[in-house]
């Protein structure tokens, strides 16, 4: 149903970060100024248009954010679609809001035409990025919000579109950025118009077993509090977490629709003070249920390169089904909630280029897959706040077709990823089915093209092995070594075959005239 009035201000004052007295000035005389510009205007669903950019802003107060980005939020439609001249955003909201807005900003509508155009707006949403991740931030809930009002979208084929690319590119971008609330928001909103059928289809299984299978849970949380409790471990609180529907779905898909075999579709989540609780409470839980081999999951000792934290195992509930749990503190549960927004303040957003640098410790322990640029080895580690994927984007070839940019985003950014390690315990993350060769030239181009072998967990293994999560990956090298037509095959990324061809012609160049 649609919603009677825009989202109020006093709502979105509530839900900041920082109330002092020029955030707050800042946000409110945003909110007044967008509501002006837009109040002719109206959205496919007639509701005012204003209702769109006041939910984005306050999508960006729930998410933590400052009071530039959320002002940006409520401002971000206002050049292109009310006519409002860039000066005056920077005359009455100052040149970052502005910046801000026009990262947001799509382009004009004359010279690109359908997937060239949209292609050219995700290179130039990467390049706003990388001198500013809210612009990224921005960009998420605007498109939360249009995927949340998607059944409004006359057209069929457009709705589609908008509900795919957020499934396949958005979703994904949040959860790099460890925004999980996010990620799943986005998800659930376009999971049902991508896919009307499918969704139906699980609606329906899901409905089936539903309250048995919520009858279990509550039944382990009943003896847990008391296991528990027993151990004299009484400062926790538990909740229950429901799988997302489109995560469902595509784990449904893996495993032939039976929704049996999936133990995640509700999972408890244990949340304590400290780590230490955490690792008592799993010596407890196991010591009452049996686990399931191989299901223990310890995130707080090894985290995703995206930061999240905790311990997930499942156990046989005795009844032939089996349920996962989770474990974490409450601050790796607030930083699962939102990521890296929850740690943006104005001076740690500003760019990592220029001025702005700090010592932004924070990054590397909320991201320790961020390292040296893979471009320049010797350069000092990366102080911004902007990940290197999302440089890598905005400076890919300008040459580079789009169906190929969209490609290299799908399979080397956003699809499922294996983790491993380099000797020295860096992360490094790939796309599933990643080879030693894509692990040589996402290090760097000059250890891929000087590469004779590779060892994993310390044994050679040959160039095409199938890296899986948690292998440490060794590159061995000779100065005579080149890289060979056959690599390209091997390789898993576009990254890694660009460098590789490249490196092939320069030998043929360099090859003797017979
Ligand atoms: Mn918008």
């Amino acid at each position: 149903m649609a919603p009677a009035a825009a989202r109020p201000l006093p709502d979105i004052l509530a839900a900041m970060a920082s109330k002092t007295d020029a955030d707050t000035a800042l946000v409110k005389k945003a909110y007044e100024f967008s509501k002006e510009a837009h109040k002719d205007q109206r959205r496919f669903s007639g509701e005012p248009y204003f209702f769109h950019p006041a939910e984005v802003g306050f999508f960006l107060a729930e998410a933590g954010m400052d009071a530039e980005a959320i002002a940006a939020g409520l401002l971000h439609d206002t050049i292109e679609d009310a006519g409002v001249k860039p000066q005056s955003i920077s005359d009455e909201f100052g040149a970052s809001v502005l910046r801000l807005v026009e990262g947001v900003t799509k382009l004009g509508t004359l010279r690109y035409r359908g997937l060239e155009r949209h292609t050219e707006s995700l290179r130039k949403l990467f390049a706003a990025t990388a001198k500013d991740i809210r612009v990224l931030i921005i960009k998420l809930m605007d498109r939360l919000h249009n995927a949340r009002t998607l059944e409004h979208v006359p057209r069929p084929e457009k709705r589609i579109r908008i509900a795919l690319e957020t499934l396949e590119i958005y979703a994904p971008i949040a959860d790099r950025l460890g925004m999980s609330v996010t990620k799943q928001e986005l998800e659930d909103a376009a999971f049902p118009h991508a896919y009307p059928e499918d969704y139906k289809k699980m609606l329906s299984l899901l409905k089936e077993r539903g309250g048995e299978r919520e009858k279990r849970m509550e039944k382990v949380e009943r003896d847990l509090k008391r296991e528990l409790g027993q151990a004299g471990v009484r400062n926790f609180r538990t909740e229950a977490r429901i799988k997302g529907t489109y995560s469902l779905f595509r784990k449904l898909q893996r495993k032939n629709w039976d929704i049996d075999k999936i133990y995640d579709v509700l999972a408890l989540r244990v949340i304590f003070p400290a780590v230490a609780d955490c690792y008592t409470a799993l010596g407890i839980i196991h010591a009452q249920w049996r686990p399931v081999p191989g299901k223990i999951k310890d995130y707080i000792a090894f985290p995703k390169p995206n930061g999240y934290q905790s311990i997930h195992t499942t156990v046989y509930t005795g009844d032939g089904s089996a349920l996962e749990i989770q474990l974490r503190t409450e601050a790796q549960h607030r930083e699962a909630q939102y990521g890296i927004a929850s740690h943006l303040t104005y001076k740690e957003a500003q760019s990592g280029s220029g001025g702005g640098r700090g010592g932004l410790d924070w990054v590397r322990q909320f991201f320790p897959a961020w390292r040296k640029s893979a471009k320049d080895p010797g350069a000092a580690p990366v102080r911004g706040t902007v990940p290197d994927w999302v440089k890598e984007l905005a400076h890919a070839d300008q040459v580079e077709a789009s169906e190929e940019y969209l490609d290299t985003l799908k399979t080397d950014f956003f699809s499922h990823r294996v983790f491993v390690f380099t000797p020295k315990g860096d992360v490094i993350d790939l796309p599933i089915h990643a080879t030693p060769i894509d692990f040589a030239y996402a290090v760097h181009s000059d250890l891929g093209n000087k590469m004779s072998g590779a060892r994993v967990n310390g044994k050679m293994v040959s160039l095409d092995t199938e890296l899986r999560n948690g292998d440490v990956v060794q590159v061995v090298t000779k100065p005579s070594a080149k890289p060979s037509r056959k690599w390209i095959d091997n390789a898993k990324t576009n990254m890694a075959k660009k460098h590789i061809r490249a490196a092939l012609s320069a030998l043929q160049k360099n090859e003797p005239k017979r």
